[in-house]
């Protein structure tokens, strides 16, 4: 019997599949939660994938930040196809930051949209409402095979908007707080309710990183999101879907011995150097919800004056502690595949333990209450890559990501 003819979208040709293919996007997960949690007998599910499926590490895009590996999943490709390379955008005709989650600053199709126009059944399940939009472009929800919306806004959705009226009263559970373990449980709980009652082709769960930003692997409350992850994960796993669980980005601690956060100040360093306000610096982790990270990550990039001499800023920026990464527009839209006409003229990323903020009065540390973690650089960009089935997974190029619709859905066609 003939099969469905591969989904081609940006490229790459995926397999139609026999059974749901689910990719669960565990935002912040370095891999030493997982490999803590499953020591300590608190994964049992993730220990037996681990046992008779594919067990890798994935690498991130750069910056290892939400938005930019959350689209690249969605599209299969890096930011220079996709466009979305930070949260902020800064436009130097005009001299504004735009935030950049608006489905106009998408250059290419989503998986979900091209599976969907084919004929699948698509579901897209987002913590935070800032992605929803972003992964949702180019579905239609008219003829009842689309599902998108957030736990977030989960009270606020409608049939004809999201797939679902009132998804709150649907799974019977509260809109829980955006700074919440349960924001991120919400799209795993309604992920396994869907694919019981719905049955997607495809489907994307994509939670939030608050616990990570907070807790370090191993620490109690960690332990117990990686089990909670666990139970939803045996559901999906026991209903016969083929999962791939990854993640955006890793997490790293970037304080000091008495928990101060560690920040390099480059709108400071450039304003010393140049004159203030002479170069601009953009910070493309900033968002609206800076309370667990106070908008320091270890990616920047920064507009330089016109005549500034780019090489010896560069070669006095790589000789401050704590930058690992300090490289020109071209050389960095190469290295990391990002969108040449969305970036500054210098890119920067931190060490591990380091990261690069604005200006020292810029940044609300007051509002972390935990010493700081986060994510940007290439230290975060380690990350799980499981799926419940076996497959050989190709060791070159290095395993992305991105690849993990390709491999959910080459699995789920077996
Ligand atoms: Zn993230
Ligand atoms: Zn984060």
């Amino acid at each position: 019997m003939p099969a469905h003819p591969d989904v081609t979208v940006n490229g790459r040709a995926y397999p139609w599949p026999r059974v749901p293919a689910v990719v669960i996007c565990l935002d912040g997960c370095e891999p030493a939660y997982l490999e803590i949690a499953m020591a300590r007998g608190l994964m049992p599910t993730l220990a037996a994938m681990r046992a008779r499926g594919t067990f890798r590490t994935a690498h991130s895009v750069i910056p290892s930040f939400t938005n930019p590996n959350n689209l690249s999943i969605a599209t299969g490709r890096p930011p220079a196809v996709h466009g979305i390379c930070g949260n902020y955008l800064y436009e130097p005709e005009t001299g504004q930051e735009v935030m950049m989650n608006d489905v106009r600053f998408l250059r290419a199709p989503t998986i979900f949209s091209a599976f969907h126009a084919a004929g699948a059944r698509v579901a897209v399940l987002t913590a935070k409402d800032k992605l929803r939009a972003l992964l949702g472009a180019g579905l239609s929800f008219e003829d009842g095979r689309a599902v998108c919306l957030s736990s977030e806004r989960a009270d606020q959705t409608t049939a004809s908007a999201n797939g679902i009226a009132d998804a709150s009263r649907w799974l019977g559970r509260p809109v829980p707080p955006v700074y919440s373990a349960e924001l991120s449980e919400f799209v795993l709980a309604a992920g396994v309710k869907l694919l019981a009652e719905w049955r997607p082709d495809l489907m994307y769960l994509s939670t939030t990183d608050y616990i990570q930003h907070k807790h370090a692997p191993g620490d109690p409350v960690a332990d117990a999101f990686c089990a909670m992850v666990d139970g939803y994960l045996a559901e999906l796993d026991a209903m016969g879907a083929a999962v791939v669980l990854t993640a955006d980005h890793g997490m790293k601690p970037k304080h000091h011995p008495d928990g101060t956060p560690a920040v390099l100040y480059a709108q400071d360093l450039l304003d010393g150097w140049l004159g203030a306000g002479a170069a601009r610096v953009i910070l493309p982790i900033t968002d609206p919800y800076v309370v667990h990270h106070g908008a320091l990550g270890s990616f920047a990039t920064a507009y330089l004056p016109e005549g500034a001499d780019r090489a010896a800023i560069l070669a006095r920026l790589l000789a401050e502690p704590g930058i690992e990464v300090a490289i020109g527009r071209e050389e960095a839209a190469a290295r990391f595949e990002l969108p040449t006409d969305r970036i500054g003229d210098i890119v920067l990323t931190s060490t591990g333990g380091m990261t690069i903020g604005t200006s020292a009065h810029r940044h609300d540390l007051a509002a972390l209450t935990e010493p700081l973690r986060s994510h940007g650089g290439l230290t975060e960009q380690a990350v799980p890559f499981i799926l419940n089935r076996r497959l050989d997974l190709p060791d070159a190029p290095a395993l992305r990501n991105f690849d993990a619709f390709l491999y959910a859905t080459t699995a789920a066609a077996l």
